[in-house]
């Protein structure tokens, strides 16, 4: 089975690696950056640091970066207005 059908690779980084400060601690302490976007099909929300210009997606117990990929195929509408 290939298991990498319909599904989107997330780069593995280093959360000390991911964003800036400003967003990471924002993040931990429950007010992350602003949220732009939301996507019922991965049930999260995207966010952008103002700080770093860093995507981020919200899950129920988690955040990651979200990568171009990720922003194209889920965001659409974002990926319209900011990756032209
Ligand atoms: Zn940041």
């Amino acid at each position: 089975m290939d298991k990498s059908e319909g599904m989107v690779i997330m780069p593995i980084i280093e959360w000390d690696k991911k964003g800036c400060e400003k967003c990471r601690k924002g993040w931990l302490s429950g007010n992350p950056p602003k949220e732009i976007a939301i996507s019922e099909e991965r049930w999260a929300t995207l966010h952008k640091c103002d700080y770093c210009n860093t995507y981020w997606e919200g899950f129920l117990k988690n955040a990651d970066i979200a990568n171009e990929e990720i922003i194209k195929k889920y965001y659409p509408e974002v990926y319209k207005k900011e990756f032209k």
